[in-house]
């Protein structure tokens, strides 16, 4: 059931910092996941700020510079779809196809994607566990299925639950952020934190702070990107495994890029094992096996989700093949 609380619906974002600055006041933006944690127990609120109103948070505009402004409550659906996107960041663009079902990419929003709760199932459900203020991570010698094999660090083995943070990530991208104080940019491989910097929060947001734009730079030369997700249902489901690449090509060598894990690790998982074995060289079939086996260096599967291994393994090597020869 969910508790009671005061709703308000300001229109710009003064109003909404300000009303974000009493005790118990949340963000809602498309509302899927925050009614979802409202109505599990997991989160309390006195105020729901919605957000929805407030024009300087949405659209999606090319600048001058080349960078990509994408407002917060941009729909996972017009990301997926928007034309820019689609031809300059590829990655982005299917990843965003893969959130969820075509109801819900309607609905939610960029914004509240990349600050969704963890989706682990003690967390959802009634256990104390760390990640609430607990003792004890239920998920480390239980139903550990869909958890991490990097990053837990014998704390909190969560995966990162969202597609597009990946593809940012490997695109470069930052969140520009406002509040009471103003604004600051963090570049998006630095906003989710990972449960050795603090085990009860997902990213740097500090109260009453609201993401306001995400800001990818200018496509460098010879970018080539791709998302490759696996999941349990193909009609819509978090990943099992995923890469996203964004990798710079010339003359058939990668001349850099990133390479980003989903369903891998507590935030998103920039693999520099695997970009330092491609960098400077051509995808050929010896040089995608090194990849393979670095991908999974340094993994640490729990009792269930050993499969996650070869899982990762087949994926790398099969989007670095395809995008080779894109
Ligand atoms: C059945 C199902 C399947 C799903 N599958 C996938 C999937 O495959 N891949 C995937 O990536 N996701 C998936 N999701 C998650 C879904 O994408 C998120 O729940 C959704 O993106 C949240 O967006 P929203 O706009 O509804 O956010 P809200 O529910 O409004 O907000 C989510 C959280 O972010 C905060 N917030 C929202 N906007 C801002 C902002 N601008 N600044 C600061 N904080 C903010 C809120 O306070 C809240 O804590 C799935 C969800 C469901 C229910
Ligand atoms: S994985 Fe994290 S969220 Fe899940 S039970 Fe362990 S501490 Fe809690």
């Amino acid at each position: 059931m969910l508790p009671n609380f005061d709703y308000v619906r300001p229109v710009s974002l003064r109003d909404a910092i300000k009303h974000l600055s009493s005790d118990g006041a949340r963000i809602h933006a498309g509302g899927i996941d925050l009614l979802s944690c409202l109505r599990d127990g997991v989160l309390g609120v006195e105020k729901m700020v919605s957000i929805s109103k407030i024009k300087a948070l949405k659209g999606i505009k090319a600048k001058s510079d080349g960078s990509l402004h994408i407002g917060a409550l941009t729909t996972i659906a017009e990301v997926s779809e928007n034309s820019i996107i689609k031809s300059q960041y590829s990655v982005l663009a299917q990843a965003a196809s893969k959130v969820a079902s075509p109801q819900l990419r309607n609905q939610v929003t960029i914004g509240g994607n990349i600050c969704q709760k963890p989706w682990c199932w003690y967390y959802r459900g009634d256990f104390h566990c760390v990640r609430k203020g607990g003792e004890m991570c239920y998920a480390e010698n239980g139903e550990n299925q869909y958890h991490c094999i990097f990053g837990g660090g014998g704390i909190c083995y969560i995966v990162h639950p969202s597609d597009p943070s990946s593809a940012l990530v490997a695109l470069g991208a930052s969140v520009r952020i406002v509040g009471q104080l103003g604004s600051r940019v963090v570049p998006l491989d630095k906003f989710h934190l990972s449960p050795g910097q603090d085990a009860q929060k997902e990213n740097v947001l500090e109260p009453g702070e609201i993401v306001a734009e995400i800001v990818i730079p200018s496509p460098p030369e010879g970018l080539r990107s791709s998302y490759r997700k696996v999941r349990v249902r193909q009609s819509f489901d978090f990943a099992l495994a995923g890469v996203a690449l964004a990798l710079q090509f010339k003359d058939k060598k990668v001349t850099g890029g990133r390479v980003v894990l989903s369903g891998a690790a507590p935030v998103p998982w920039r693999s520099k094992a695997v970009e330092e074995v491609i960098t400077g060289k051509k995808l050929d079939a010896r040089t995608v096996a090194k990849a393979a086996d670095a991908v999974v260096k340094g993994a640490e599967p729990l009792g269930q989700n050993g499969y996650k291994i070869p899982l990762f393994r087949g994926i790398i090597e099969e989007e670095l093949l395809a995008i080779a020869g894109a």
